[in-house]
């Protein structure tokens, strides 16, 4: 260890984690997957080990049965066309052709082996892209703006930034052990194209006049986080330059790694030790660590559009659009994703985007040739135009391969869509996002959803059955606020039907110019 651990100090302070990951660095376990089980077979892997497995990205799934999940970075969701191509053949090759958009901007496979590891690294690798830290405590892909560098809407091109950050923390071991999971956001779209509050770091657009000039960066958000007690990240005094974006990055990682807490995991987030010191306090520690920053100027968020973009799109390129494509549930296949290889090279800049409402698109399509993108196959199932409800429904994993997941959610909030789809009209764009999570882990990031719904089971004369907790009313960007809770569970078979009747309600009862987080 390069630093000094200072955590160590008092071992009554560590959860039985802390002693797993002090044995063995978590991303030792990959050199151990390459080297041992991946030849040893599923059998010969030992518990703590499987429990390191997540640095390496990969995680066991339901049921534990030697097959596994893994998460592959997609550093602010900007993926090459050859990437993309790469990633195809992987799902094909060893995912049973799944491949799913995560509400982070990953792509995830299940139905591995650990035999087809060292294989799939190399593979990941010869393209420059890591599932390494997509998982485990330790920071994870960076989120970030998915239409970077062809954005009407940024005040600045943020992928150089991302990767800058990303470089510097991807299989560092001063960081690699973090009380827990680290997440982080950079943008500079007006609309909070990253979703910032729900990250434990985040940067948002904002400028300030400095020396008589005005300087475009940053603000500098700390301890948001979703699960069982969501926080929205706190904003701290202080402007970010884009040359001291790293600096802080390393402050604020430097402070969660040395006093963030380590004694409960369920208590071991950032936002804990954020809601604790409160944000004048985090700052005064973060100026000790990097010294002195400007105090914040002005922040330029002027909304939040959820990250979504139906349809084409000028960018700020002249004579370039992007076309956004609706991934029903977030969930695509091999031969999908290398169609939209193909479609990016033929029509576009050779790049595919995706965003953290598991969506895709394509970019760079010149005015002329927009017409004859929009007539590729792929883009009837992935469609510009999905209708409201398929456009607006983000799921999670699900008791199909995740081992915490109490109910099945994807192909069940596919199913509510779709009734929703052909019973509900709301006004021309007005459109209702739901959300399904299957457990509080909340990977589905149901509490900022205008309809969230949690698994859960109620008893019936039948049994416990799939349930629901519904939520409502859930915003981020200028008005932030997490949804809050119906009283009451609904069956999982009931579902659609109650929301159908809550829509109904909504349309019949709501005020001129009120829209559903109105709430
Ligand atoms: Fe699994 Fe729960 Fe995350 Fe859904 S929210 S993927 S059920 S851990």
């Amino acid at each position: 260890m390069a630093y000094e651990a200072v955590w160590m100090n008092d071992p009554s302070k560590l959860n039985k984690f802390e002693f797993v990951k002090m044995e063995k660095d978590g991303l030792d376990v990959i050199r151990t997957i390459i080297d041992k089980y991946s030849k040893e077979g599923y059998d010969s892997i030992p518990e703590d080990d499987m429990n390191r497995f997540k640095w390496a990205g990969v995680y066991e799934q339901k049921p534990r049965d030697g097959h596994f999940m893994m998460r592959v970075r997609i550093n602010t969701g900007i993926m090459t066309s050859a990437q993309a191509r790469a990633l195809a053949s992987i799902g094909r090759d060893y995912g049973r052709d799944l491949i799913d958009v995560t509400t982070r901007q990953a792509i995830q496979y299940h139905w591995l082996k650990v035999e087809n590891l060292p294989d799939i690294f190399n593979r990941l690798e010869a393209v420059g892209l890591y599932s390494y830290e997509a998982c485990g405590d330790c920071p994870r892909t960076i989120v970030g703006n998915p239409l970077a560098g062809i954005d009407r809407d940024e005040l600045m091109d943020t992928r150089e930034l991302v990767e800058q950050v990303n470089d510097f923390f991807l299989m560092n071991r001063d960081f690699s052990n973090l009380p827990r999971k680290y997440k982080m956001s950079i943008s500079s779209n007006i609309y909070n194209n990253a979703n910032a509050e729900i990250n434990d770091i985040a940067y948002t657009p904002a400028t300030k006049v400095i020396d008589g000039e005005e300087v475009i960066g940053f603000h500098v958000h700390v301890g948001g986080g979703l699960s069982a007690k969501p926080h929205l990240a706190k904003e701290l005094d202080m402007f970010v330059r884009p040359e001291d974006v790293l600096k802080v990055a390393i402050g604020v990682t430097t402070i969660f790694r040395d006093y963030g807490y380590r004694e409960k995991r369920h208590q071991a987030r950032l936002k804990f030790l954020v809601a604790d010191w409160g944000p004048e306090k985090f700052k005064e520690k973060l100026i000790e660590i990097i010294g002195e920053m400007p105090s914040a100027g002005e922040s330029k968020i002027v909304g939040w559009n959820a990250v979504y973009y139906d349809g084409v799109y000028p960018q700020r390129q002249e004579g370039l659009n992007f076309i956004g494509l609706n991934v029903p549930v977030g969930r695509t296949n091999s031969d999908e994703l290398e169609q939209l290889a193909d479609a990016a090279d033929k029509f576009g800049d050779g790049t595919i985007r995706t965003t953290m409402s598991q969506n895709i698109m394509l970019a760079g399509v010149p005015d002329d040739k927009v017409e004859e993108a929009l007539q590729v196959p792929v883009l009837k199932r992935l469609s510009p135009n999905a209708k409201p409800f398929m456009s607006r429904t983000v799921s999670c994993t699900g008791n199909e391969f995740c081992n915490l997941a109490v109910v099945e959610t994807k192909e069940r909030a596919r199913l509510v869509a779709e009734y929703l789809d052909e019973r509900i009209q709301l006004d021309e764009n007005e459109k209702v996002r739901i959300h399904f999570i299957g457990c509080p882990n909340a990977c589905g990031q149901k509490h900022i959803a205008d309809i969230g719904l949690q698994g859960a089971l109620v008893k019936t004369p039948e049994g416990m059955v799939d349930a629901f907790d519904i939520a409502i009313g859930g915003t981020l960007g200028p008005d932030a606020k997490f949804n809050q809770s119906l009283k009451g569970r609904v069956k999982g078979d009931e579902v659609g039907a109650v929301l159908a009747q809550l829509l109904n309600f909504y349309k019949e009862n709501r005020t001129a110019g009120e829209n559903f987080h109105g709430f």
